[in-house]
């Protein structure tokens, strides 16, 4: 992440001002404008907290005293507000009482600072405030990282075998509560050991990828999914989606991936791969049917089209 500057004022964390009193108000919005803090003021802690409510603020500077609601219930409300980042909360007190401190912070503030406001004070308040919420977004961006590594394949990208389990369950468990179609298909490349045998495993992690972009490219973006089974087999899950349109969409996956062979150095490495599909269709809205299942029988549909010349799509409607 970046080092934000001084002058660098696109960067800087908009901050929200509850203030009382005009001419401390205006001294401290001159204070902020110089130190190139975008803001928005209101005099009251009611006000903060709507306007707080409809459009969050990295950072929150608040007068104690205050009519309708005061400095503290504003950060009471703030600390109990349900939003996804933080709000650092700075406390301005005419008393510098430690029994006053103790209390401000009690009520959720991170920081004061003493009125009559000292300007290079607020700056190195705020510079800590920014350090804060600087941590805060990269620990949410390593978060977000790290969840995204734990669901997919490293390889192809697609989403990996713990994810398929885990999600499977719920497009069964969704299928039976709504009584809608769900289709279900593994797709298995076809003498793909050749490939490695001929060309090197590094052209056949080449083309897995290739394979996982055609996939990709067929179904609907957001509603149907692809996932890793194993080394060269990938499962799709097309939710609300009728044996009809599901053939459709394996059919147009086998001819992209056999109509669109691989580059390597120059040359092209051809291949084709079948599909065993199955369409569930509830009958009840009693979960009849589980993940297992639907995956045995894909696999039973693959075999046979494995046997009975590779390179196509046999698919079977359980009605259950
Ligand atoms: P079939 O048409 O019957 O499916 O034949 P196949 O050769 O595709 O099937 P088989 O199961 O015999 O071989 C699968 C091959 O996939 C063997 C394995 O080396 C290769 N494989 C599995 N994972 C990876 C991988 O991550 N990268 C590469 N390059 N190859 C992989
Ligand atoms: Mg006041
Ligand atoms: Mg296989
Ligand atoms: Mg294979």
């Amino acid at each position: 992440m970046p080092i934000k500057r001084e002058s660098d004022k696109a960067t800087f964390p908009r901050i929200l001002i509850a203030e009382d009193d005009p001419l401390s108000c205006g001294l401290l919005e001159m204070y902020l404008e110089e130190a190139g803090y975008p803001y928005a003021s209101v005099s009251n802690g009611r006000e903060a907290l709507e306007l707080f409510t409809r459009e969050p603020f990295p950072i929150v500077i608040t007068d104690w005293l205050m009519p309708e609601m005061d400095g503290t219930e504003l950060c009471h409300a703030i600390r109990n507000n349900l939003s996804d980042s933080y709000t650092f909360l700075i406390l301005l007190t005419s008393q510098n009482s430690p029994d006053a401190i103790v209390e401000g912070l009690e009520s959720g503030a991170d920081d004061y600072i003493v009125k009559p406001i000292n300007p290079a004070e607020l700056r190195v308040r705020l510079k800590g405030a920014r350090r804060i919420l600087d941590l805060e977004e990269n620990l949410k961006n390593s978060l977000e990282e790290i969840r995204e590594l734990s669901i997919h394949d490293p390889l192809t990208g697609a989403f990996n075998r713990g994810y398929l389990d885990h999600q499977l369950k719920h497009e069964v468990q969704r299928a039976y509560r709504y009584q809608h179609p769900l289709s279900v298909m593994i797709c298995d490349l076809d003498h793909f050991k050749k490939v490695n045998d001929t060309y090197g495993h590094q052209t056949g992690d080449t083309v897995l990828k290739d394979c996982v972009k055609n996939i990709s490219a067929s179904i609907r973006q957001n509603i149907d999914w692809v996932a890793r089974f194993g080394g060269e087999e990938f499962v799709i899950v097309l939710p609300e989606t009728d044996a009809a349109g599901c053939n459709v969409v394996a059919e147009r996956i086998r001819e992209r991936v056999a109509l669109n062979p691989g580059a390597k150095d120059g040359g092209l490495v051809s291949v084709t791969a079948s599909f065993g599909v199955v369409t569930l269709v509830p009958k009840t809205s009693i979960p009849l049917s589980s993940p297992e299942d639907l995956l045995k029988r894909a696999d039973i549909n693959l075999y046979q089209a494995k046997d009975t010349g590779r390179n196509r799509v046999v698919s079977e409607v359980l009605l259950i």
